[in-house]
């Protein structure tokens, strides 16, 4: 009788996993989706080729910041989920030693990303504390070759490992990083109030960051390498507002300084206290105190290791498919590949731990409906987990 019963089990195993089998094959191969981008290319997905592959996991995120900790959140609860995050692919929200427009939490940035990969742990999500070296996205499972040698394959895979601001690589930049400079005037603009501070660039961003400084700084000098700003003339009329004297003769808040650029950022135990600046007419350089300085000389993006292998835009950020082509916000130019955070093209005033956790939770949803999709059932899910125990 008992043997009976497990002969019977085996039987309906063994017809789930054809069935299973079947179904992927008949999804994945007739039914492949093309994408209409130029750079869109062909995901062909094998059963067979997952299973006779060790390490497979159905969703693989790249990125430990709000973006990738957040797409866990959702997407582990469904299906086994590795993140892998180690090294320089965790996040630049690491440098905020205080982050005051995170809902329902004041916190270092450290702390708010430890607690998010709690609650990742909670829900299973497994953790890779490792970087990526390579990355293979011509076919399904996609291929994930880890620093130590080791290699992982995904059947979907979530990139949020965001972008990082551009450094000046001055003396003391490094040093006051997060004490005093800073890339992010809307998360730290408030500790500025009645301070004097300078952003460097001469980009809409440059501009936009003095904007936001003059709500709280006493003033605020936008220093720019150039006699001329680079920044769009809608964004240079919105400055005229702030750089004159206003009627009752209060000194102007926002003031340029062109042709000079920062030799020297200066400080003490506290943080910043002055600059030395050099100006590029007359060649001298002078010692200036101030309270900040808010660098906004452009973001670039993690993508070196996309490079060739998905649509990138002209400044090297990843484009997502249009929603009407593909029913899925954050998918790439590959499908089965997704994108979240600050890697994507975005405004730079949208690059906000906020925004790109929301998109990290698009990402997984995204995931998830691709797997369905493509006909991946919860019981060649089971089988997947059984098999790389
Ligand atoms: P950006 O346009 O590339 O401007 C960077 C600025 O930094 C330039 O003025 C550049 O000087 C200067 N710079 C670069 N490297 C420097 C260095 N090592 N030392 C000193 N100065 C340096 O970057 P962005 O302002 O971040 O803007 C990026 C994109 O986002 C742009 O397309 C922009 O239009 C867009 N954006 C739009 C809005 C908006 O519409 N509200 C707001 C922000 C940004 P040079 O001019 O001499 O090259």
């Amino acid at each position: 009788m008992q043997i009976s019963y497990k002969i019977l089990r085996i039987a309906i195993y063994s017809l789930v996993f054809t069935i299973g089998t079947l179904v992927l094959h008949g999804c994945c191969t007739g039914v492949q989706k093309e994408l209409k981008q130029e750079s869109a290319q062909k995901t062909t997905f094998d059963i067979n080729k997952v299973f006779e592959k060790k390490s497979v996991v159905p969703i693989a995120i790249i990125g430990g910041g709000p973006a990738g900790l957040t797409a866990a959140i959702y997407a582990a609860p469904q299906y086994d989920t590795v993140v892998i995050a180690g090294g320089a692919q965790a996040s630049a929200l690491t440098g905020s030693h205080k982050v005051e427009n995170w809902p329902s939490l004041v916190d270092s940035g450290v702390a708010i990303l430890a607690k998010i990969k709690e609650q990742d742990i909670a829900r299973g999500a497994r953790f890779i504390d490792q970087e990526v070296q390579s990355i293979k996205l011509d076919e399904s499972p996609f291929e994930i070759s880890l620093a130590d040698g080791s290699k992982i394959y995904a059947l979907a895979v979530i990139i949020a490992l965001g972008s990082f601001p551009r450094k000046l690589g001055i003396p003391g930049e490094q040093e006051f990083w997060g004490r005093g400079v800073s890339s992010c005037a809307i998360c730290d603009a408030m500790f500025y109030q009645n301070k004097d501070v300078v952003v460097v660039g001469g980009g809409d961003s440059a501009i936009e960051e003095a904007i936001v400084l003059a709500r709280f700084a006493r003033s605020v000098t936008i220093i720019h390498r150039r006699d001329e700003l680079r920044a769009s003339a809608a964004m240079q009329a919105q400055l005229s507002g702030y750089s004159q004297k206003s009627l009752d003769g209060a000194p102007a808040k926002i003031k340029l300084m062109l042709d000079a650029h920062l030799e020297q950022i200066i400080g003490d135990k506290d943080g910043v206290t002055g600059i030395i600046v050099h100006n590029n007419k007359t060649g001298q350089s002078e010692k200036m105190a101030i309270d900040g300085v808010f660098s906004a000389i452009g973001r670039d993006p993690n993508t070196k290791l996309l490079q060739g292998k998905i649509q990138l835009n002209d400044q090297g950020y990843i484009v997502l498919a249009s929603q009407s082509q593909t029913g899925r916000a954050q998918e790439t130019s590959v499908p089965g590949v997704f994108a979240a955070g600050d890697i994507t093209e975005l405004r730079p005033r949208y690059c906000q731990a906020i925004i790109a956790a929301g998109k990290g939770a698009q990402a997984a949803q995204d995931a998830i409906n691709y797997l369905e999709e493509i006909g991946f059932s919860m019981q060649l899910a089971q089988q997947l987990k059984e098999r790389s125990k």
